[in-house]
């Protein structure tokens, strides 16, 4: 997964990750270690500033 400029830090995605992977510090960050690739969070986004990569 990829979180583009765009990302205003909303944190809205945080909570729906189910394997906590996303945190925000100003923007979206993905810990690619624990993420699994579900793309739930891509739905979560308002601005769609989560793609697929
Ligand atoms: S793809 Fe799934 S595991 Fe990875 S950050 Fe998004 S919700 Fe979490
Ligand atoms: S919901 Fe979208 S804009 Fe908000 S922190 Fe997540 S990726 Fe960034």
């Amino acid at each position: 997964m990829k979180i583009l400029d765009r990302c205003v830090g909303c944190g809205n995605c945080v909570p729906f990750c189910p394997f906590g992977a996303i945190s925000t510090y100003g923007k979206a960050i993905i810990d690619k270690d624990v993420c699994r690739d579900c793309k739930v969070c891509i739905r979560y986004c308002p601005i769609d500033a989560i793609v697929e990569k």
